[in-house]
């Protein structure tokens, strides 16, 4: 083999232009850069859950053994109770972004087209794309709800409620519209749903072209143990079950899951505790849109690219949503944390969203 082999032209050529994922810096990595003492850094930009998950998780973790492959089937009976769908509706994966990857790898091939309204959750684009289909990307209307219609020629649409990064829930009125328009394939991400109180669950009963996801990740607090699932009629949920690996979650995250469900009070406090923060923080950041997460959309007054930094010299980590496509360049994105860290963060955030005259 000659020294000059291009190996990398094997590589599919419609991934030759899809930018690397990063995850941004880490509390050692700011504290480093800013010489800021790593117990002052507040993050706010994952949304994850601050208190954490139920105590119940870490000690049914002790049990788990290790040696034999995982079995979903106490998790999937568990969320069976959960989400009032049987079995046969319900399909998990590892973390969200798994489900989403393989709803996609089921219907979508090179060149089909997808509906995403935007601005919302940029996963969707990049699994789009790594099957080599198109993602088409529509502007939002008023308060942020998407176009009633899917037009021709589309094979799949992505809905998120409540959005991410807006905040909004979508009306039962505007996704039933969306999903009767249409022959194609409907995803409604719900990671967010337990924020917002409500869910539109039950129309997955009525319609053949629908998929609830749901995820672990935020009101249960397992971030870190990647557990998602996703609620599909039958004959999407059979196909799911022919695509995606027999062990692709890990018995750990498996039994965090089954844990986690058990122990629904622990997650309706944090709920609580969350919703709360997140009305109070609204009441006093004029610029922040209504939030049915666990999440504020903020309008900036100088470039958002700028008021994170400035906050990010502070220690107080927020997510700037100039990275969206169709965000603009004057919107972040705060998760609700803990009383203490939201008050340092409206605290800095009046300093950092001064435009400074030049
Ligand atoms: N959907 C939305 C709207 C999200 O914001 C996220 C994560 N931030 C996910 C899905 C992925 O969640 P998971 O951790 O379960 O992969």
């Amino acid at each position: 083999m000659s020294d000059k082999a291009d190996f990398t032209k094997n590589v599919l050529p419609y991934l030759a232009q899809l930018e690397e994922d990063e995850a941004g810096p880490d509390a050692a990595e700011i504290s480093r850069r800013y010489g800021i003492s790593q117990e002052r850094i507040v993050m706010l930009s994952r949304n994850e859950n601050p208190y954490g998950a139920s105590p119940r998780v870490r000690a049914a973790l002790t049990d788990v053994s290790l040696h034999r492959y995982p079995d979903s089937r106490p998790f999937l009976k568990a969320l069976s109770g959960y989400t009032s769908y049987p079995e046969e509706c319900l399909v998990a994966g590892a973390g969200m972004d798994e489900i989403i990857t393989t709803i996609c790898r089921i219907f979508l091939g090179a060149g089909d087209k997808v509906l995403i309204p935007v601005p919302t959750y940029n996963f969707y684009g990049l699994a789009v794309e790594l099957c080599g289909a198109v993602p088409h990307y529509q502007p939002r209307l008023a308060g942020f709800s998407v176009d009633r219609k899917i037009p021709e020629g589309i094979k799949m649409a992505f809905l998120c409620s409540p959005n991410n990064p807006t905040g909004n829930a979508l009306s039962e009125e505007n996704v039933r519209a969306v999903v009767e328009s249409t022959e194609s394939i409907v995803f409604l991400d719900e990671a967010y749903a337990e924020f917002a109180g409500k869910s539109l669950l039950k129309l997955v009963r009525e319609y053949d072209n629908l998929v609830v996801g749901r995820t672990l990740s935020k009101a249960f607090g397992l971030a870190g143990l990647r557990l998602g699932y996703a609620v599909a009629p039958p004959w999407i949920a059979r196909q799911y079950r022919r695509v995606a690996p027999l062990f692709g979650i890990s018995s750990l995250s498996l039994a965090a899951g089954v844990a986690a469900l058990q122990d629904l009070g622990w997650m309706r406090e944090c709920v609580g505790k969350i919703v709360a923060e997140r009305e109070r923080m609204r009441q006093s950041l004029a610029s922040a849109h209504p939030s049915e997460g666990n999440f504020l959309y903020v309008h900036t007054e100088e470039k958002s690219e700028v008021v994170v930094e400035r906050l990010l010299c502070q220690g107080i980590v927020v997510r700037d949503c100039s990275s969206f496509p169709g965000s603009g360049e004057h919107c972040l994105r705060v998760t609700v944390g803990r009383s203490e860290d939201n008050d340092r963060f409206m605290e800095e955030f009046k300093n950092a969203n001064t435009k400074l005259s030049s």
